[in-house]
């Protein structure tokens, strides 16, 4: 059986090799998503025979894979999307890692690509932000992004599980996801789906994202920031990230609501986060900006389109927005459905005052300003 390998994912067998040759880090305004990334970048092989190999902290540069390799073939590749945040006192942290971990676990296994300890794991990912610690920016609202990366690099073009794979973790220093403080426009899309039920929606396989280019241009094209992505009058998901709604309601509470975890939503760890600060707040004041006396109900309900109508139509929509790792909170403007725009309350700033009392608890949280539940690790 697979779990009882000889070689095991150990990260205290590390070798580190320095590159001779360090980049300049980009100036703030240079640090795009996903445009520059660091010095050096772990990579760990597994073997069938021999397990996992030494983790290598290597210079960041090309893999050399086979051409017929399962990951070109087949698409066998999963991957996570954290982030590590310089706080005030200089130390940097990271959110929520195991949730992480685990879903990484989970898509790994998804695939039938190789088991490994998801502690290892986070010990490299520590250890790499450690040796590139001067990747990490200071600057407000951004931070280190962390793409650990899985492939299948089994040889062979035969339509089954890969039994070899590669493991790397690669970083890239990103200032916010969005780069302008006004809400953002989706537009409804139910065909094609990004994920249906029983599908791999609720994994973070990379198979789930190359279908979605095509639609978000023509998104683009019609003048529209993201796609909102619906299964029938279902909301599942915006682009890659999940989709929260503030209902007013007829005892003048507020609900806060987002679609379940049906497998066909990525179970985000922003939006666990949301959900657990709204139900806090429900009964302490945590949020700063929403007063105690107002009530908030966090909800994991389905949700349509036919409902946000309805609630737009009766005064009761009184915010969207959508929540990832990448640009933690943006909220939402308008959403375009079969040519005609469900508009959103103005807000100033872009956010809402629940979005933005959320974002902020949450930002204070990541880089150490206010301490909560063991979420921001050192
Ligand atoms: N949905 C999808 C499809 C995503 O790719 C992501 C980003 N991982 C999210 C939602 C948000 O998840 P998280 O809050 O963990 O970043």
């Amino acid at each position: 059986p697979r779990d009882a390998l000889p070689g095991p994912l150990d990260a205290s067998r590390l070798r580190i090799n320095l590159t001779t040759a360090l980049k300049v880090v980009p100036p703030p305004e240079e640090q795009l998503f996903g445009k520059h990334y660091s010095d050096h970048m772990v990579v760990v092989d597994f073997d069938p025979v021999t397990g996992w190999s030494d983790p290598e902290i290597k210079p960041y540069g090309p893999l050399s894979i086979d051409p017929c390799a399962s990951i070109f073939q087949y698409g066998t590749s999963v991957f996570e999307g954290m982030k590590a945040y310089l706080g005030p006192d200089g130390k940097a942290r990271l959110f929520r890692p195991d949730l992480n971990m685990a879903r990484l676990k989970k898509s790994a296994d998804r695939l039938a690509l190789p088991p490994f300890d998801e502690g290892e794991v986070l010990k490299l990912i520590t250890k790499l932000v450690t040796v590139e610690a001067r990747w990490i920016p200071a600057t407000k609202g951004h931070s280190l992004y962390i793409r650990p990366t899985i492939i299948g690099t089994r040889p062979s073009l035969g339509v089954r599980a890969s039994d070899t794979a590669i493991l790397y973790i690669i970083l890239s220093p990103t200032g916010p996801y969005f780069r302008i403080s006004k809400p953002i426009s989706l537009l409804a899309v139910n065909d094609p789906v990004r994920a249906w039920p029983g599908g791999t929606g609720g994994h973070k396989v990379a198979t789930n994202y190359s279908p979605t280019f095509k639609p978000q241009d023509y998104a683009e094209k019609l003048g529209y920031d993201q796609v909102l992505w619906l299964i029938g009058d279902n909301i599942t998901e915006v682009g890659a990230m999940n989709f929260f709604v503030v209902i007013k309601r007829d005892d003048g509470d507020l609900d806060v609501i987002t679609p379940p975890l049906d497998g066909t939503i990525l179970p985000g760890i922003t939006r666990q986060s949301v959900l657990t600060l709204a139900t806090a707040h429900a009964t302490r004041t945590i949020l700063s900006g929403i007063p105690g006396t107002l009530r908030l109900h966090a909800d994991e309900r389905r949700l349509t389109i036919t409902d946000l109508r309805a609630w737009a139509s009766d005064g009761r929509l009184l915010e969207a927005f959508a929540t990832g790792t990448a640009a933690i909170i943006a909220g939402i403007g308008r959403i375009g459905v079969e040519g005609k725009d469900i508009v959103l309350p103005e807000c100033k700033g872009g956010l809402g005052p629940v979005a933005k009392a959320l974002f902020e608890r949450i930002t204070e949280i990541q880089t150490g300003r206010v301490e909560w539940e063991n979420w921001a690790i050192t």
